[in-house]
């Protein structure tokens, strides 16, 4: 029987680590920096980048062994402009080919720090749209930005205000640590920022006013609701005021945004008996139609109300 040997392709030439470390320091010593971006090494080094990756598994560890700085400062981060950024995610994004980076990805192959890339655009999925390229943020096994959304919702409605660092660091109510929030979005103001802005987007398809009803660009839609609704009364002639089969302007579901506005302007309290989550952490906070949605009532801000749990099975039974 024949025997089959299985090798890997050898190397043509066996390259030692203090080959390529001595280049990087030739390289340093000829250009007078004690830092040295992988661009740059490019253009006067001597070996590729796929050999120092080899060698040293990135390029940040290859100048650390060579007693380089291994990272920019502020002043030369400060000279990378955000198209330089851009042209590094597309990059990066052919490369892996795929229409997104991740924050991960983009650690392994990107040329910039991630950490500073964060820093200036506040947001990973910012400096992507920027770059041209689809949002992700991140791989599945990080928390993504709506999760840290949900967690401030969930922590704000619990504190009853604003949280801050010091309530994420040691108060010990949030489930993600601040340097989740801080990675995710470069800071916690910054987290803040972005989860306010995310409260206040408007999505008409699900967050409606009543303001929305008197605005042009609402008047056609609302000319077809009348065509409906006069259809409706000459089959219901006898009662003028019937208004059965009304159609409703918004879907019966509060989302996660406008159920946060209602918490908001109730100051996280119930309506009916004042009871906080903030004052007793048993208490669950619901938004409620103050004129069911089954007899008409909307699912606007002004129709809707916060109610304790108890409060409103009390309701519920009522109505
Ligand atoms: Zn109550």
């Amino acid at each position: 029987m024949a025997e089959i040997k299985f090798e890997l392709n050898e190397y043509k030439r066996e390259l030692s680590d203090d080959e390529i470390l001595n280049d990087i320091k030739n390289v340093a010593e000829t250009l007078g920096v004690d830092y040295i971006p992988i661009s740059t090494y490019k253009k006067h080094g001597k070996f590729s980048q796929t050999a120092i990756q080899h060698h040293f598994g990135t390029w940040k560890n290859a100048l650390s062994i060579v007693g380089l700085r291994n990272e920019r400062n502020s002043k030369e981060l400060k000279l990378i402009s955000d198209e330089e950024y851009y042209r590094d995610l597309q990059r990066v994004a052919n490369l892996i080919n795929c229409d997104t980076v991740s924050y991960d990805a983009y650690k392994e192959y990107g040329k910039f720090s991630a950490e500073h890339i964060f820093h200036r655009f506040g947001k990973w999925n910012t400096a992507l749209q920027k770059a041209g390229l689809k949002g992700t943020g991140f791989s599945k096994d990080k928390i993504t930005e709506q999760q840290c959304f949900d967690e401030i919702e969930r922590i704000w409605i619990l504190l009853g205000r604003q949280p801050t660092a010091t309530d994420i660091i040691k108060r010990g109510i949030s489930n993600y640590s601040i340097d989740t929030f801080k990675r995710s979005f470069g800071g916690w103001r910054k987290a803040l920022e972005a989860f306010v802005e995310y409260i206040n987007t408007t999505d008409n398809s699900d967050l409606q006013t009543s303001k929305d009803y008197n605005d042009s660009e609402n008047i056609e839609e609302h000319k077809l609701d009348i065509q409906a609704f006069e259809k409706e009364k000459t089959y219901n002639k006898k009662n003028k005021s019937n208004v059965i089969g009304f159609q409703h302007k918004t879907s019966r579901n509060i989302n996660a945004r406008l159920r946060f506005k209602v918490l908001q302007r109730d100051n996280f309290k119930c309506c009916a008996c004042g009871a906080s989550p903030a004052k007793d952490p048993s208490v669950e906070l619901h938004v409620d139609h103050i004129i069911p949605w089954s007899k008409g009532g909307e699912t606007i801000i002004e129709n809707l109300q916060t109610l304790c749990s108890k409060c409103n099975l009390g309701k519920s039974d009522v109505l």
